[in-house]
């Protein structure tokens, strides 16, 4: 399913820069919402027309003596350990360093498939900053400087070529009658109990859906008569408590779990309100533009004065989602299911809806009529015609000139006119803009 990357290397080598090109989102609209930490080390990379894989910035492996904590350290082997491939991040104007020789026998020792990323050879002799690493010995390397992008491309081909062939294909089903669900959230928000309450429910049509991955397990439900497919539930299941370090690294299971779904449900706590961790599996669901809902989960523990809080902490920080459908719920008592299950319905039939290039011209042209954009010294960015371009998230290619002008407020304005105008709930809206007829 999702292949792994990990982006290991001392301090200052570029690391956080080559992840940040890697995992960019197209979307500069979603990569910006406020109120979305963009403080994480794993992020998906989705290049065009390719299979997308997740990035993980391992951040330090090395150091832990000169006071590199040790769980950070533990969680950054251990996804390094788990990778299908290692980007070994060097810096090209400075060469080998001592820091650079001990990654280099830890690497060996993991014995992972390994690719020299000689960084920052911007300005200087890329083959002679390559030929300083030759007595590392690895034959796989590449001169590149990420912040000019430059030899990224290059980069991307060395990364496919050690991935599983289509393995990196998300499971886009064989079944259509099945929506695919995935219940993310941090830990102990109650992703296992809702799960098991589920499965508890209807365990006589519940059935685990033959292993395609390593330890993930999807399992298939019905529920009042309709179809849904739990991703990776497996991962869910209420394990022994583990490493901490383990811990973490279920942020690649969450993106994985995302990958796959249709819509992601993510739970919040309704006792604890939004924590930073909170906002990470949000910015996840949303840089791969899934189909959202959000469960406020143990509703059933609060008081009347709990409760009014709780409600005015979510209108407050989760404004920048306004699209998705917040619905209240009790894992442990079975209260508010109907309803998650009717706001998922609905996220995934607007995900999924198909348009018409005549319909979606007009309401371009409408939207264009009712609010056109500001002139811009001196122009007018116009639109002249759109199409659909895909769903789950429905994606409109909008065809004008000046387009590069609009503003994030007028593209904000043209999405929620297409939510209002199509009643779109609970899936966010793309617009890719061509400049020309
Ligand atoms: P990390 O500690 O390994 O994550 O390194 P960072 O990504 O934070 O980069 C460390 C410094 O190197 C920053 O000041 C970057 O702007 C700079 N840097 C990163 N990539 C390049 C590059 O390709 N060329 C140059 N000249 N500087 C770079
Ligand atoms: P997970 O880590 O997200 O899978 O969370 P769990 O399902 O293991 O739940 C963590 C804790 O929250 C457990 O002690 C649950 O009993 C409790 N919990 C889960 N759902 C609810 C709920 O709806 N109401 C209350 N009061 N407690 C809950």
């Amino acid at each position: 399913m999702l292949p792994l990357v990990a982006l290991v290397g001392r301090p200052n080598v570029g690391k956080s820069t080559l992840f940040n090109v890697l995992t960019r989102t197209r979307d500069a609209l979603v990569h910006d919402e406020p109120g979305v930490t963009r403080d994480r080390n794993y992020g998906v990379a989705r290049p065009e027309g390719r299979p997308a894989f997740a990035v993980v910035d391992t951040g330090g492996i090395a150091g832990e003596d000169e006071g590199l904590a040790g769980a950070t350290a533990r969680q950054a082997r251990a996804a390094a350990e788990e990778a299908d491939v290692v980007l070994f991040v060097v810096d090209g104007r400075e060469g080998p360093s001592a820091l650079d020789d001990e990654i280099l026998q830890w690497l060996r020792r993991t014995g992972r498939p390994t690719v020299l990323v000689v960084n920052k050879t911007d300005g200087i002799d890329a083959q002679q900053a390559l030929n300083e690493f030759v007595r590392y010995g690895l034959s796989d390397r590449i001169a590149v400087a990420a912040s000019h992008r430059h030899g990224v491309d290059a980069l991307l081909a060395r990364v496919y070529a050690h991935l599983p062939e289509e393995g990196a294909a998300p499971v886009l089903d064989e079944d259509p009658t099945r929506i695919r669900v995935a219940f993310i959230g941090r830990p102990n928000v109650g992703k296992s109990t809702l799960v098991n309450r589920l499965l508890g429910e209807e365990r006589m049509i519940a059935s685990e859906v033959p292993g395609t991955t390593r330890d993930s397990v999807s399992i298939d439900m019905e529920r009042d008569g309709r179809r849904y497919r739990l991703i990776d539930t497996a991962g869910l299941r209420r394990r022994s408590r583990v490493d901490e370090a383990v811990e973490k690294f279920s942020a690649f299971k969450t993106l994985a779990a995302i990958e796959q779904c249709q819509v992601a449900v993510v739970l919040l706590d309704g006792s604890e309100g939004i924590t930073d961790q909170d906002a990470t599996v949000l910015s996840y669901a949303l840089d791969a533009g899934r189909a959202l809902v959000i469960a406020v989960n143990k509703w059933d523990g609060l008081t009347e004065y709990q409760r009014d809080q709780a409600q005015a902490l979510l209108s407050r920080k989760l404004g920048f989602v306004d699209w998705a459908e917040a619905v209240r719920i009790s894992a442990k008592h079975g209260s508010g299911l109907r309803e998650l299950f009717a706001a998922i319905h609905r996220a995934h039939a607007s995900a999924t809806k198909e348009f018409s290039t005549s319909e979606v011209t007009r309401a371009v042209e409408i939207a264009y009529e009712t609010n056109p954009p500001p002139t811009v010294r001196g122009h007018v960015a116009k639109m002249r015609f759109a199409h659909p371009a895909g769903s789950n998230p429905p994606t409109f290619v909008v065809h004008g000139t000046r387009l590069r002008t609009l503003s994030d407020t007028y593209r904000r304005y043209l999405e929620n006119f297409f939510r209002k105008r199509f009643k779109l709930v609970g899936t966010p809206v793309r617009f890719v803009f061509k400049e020309g007829a």
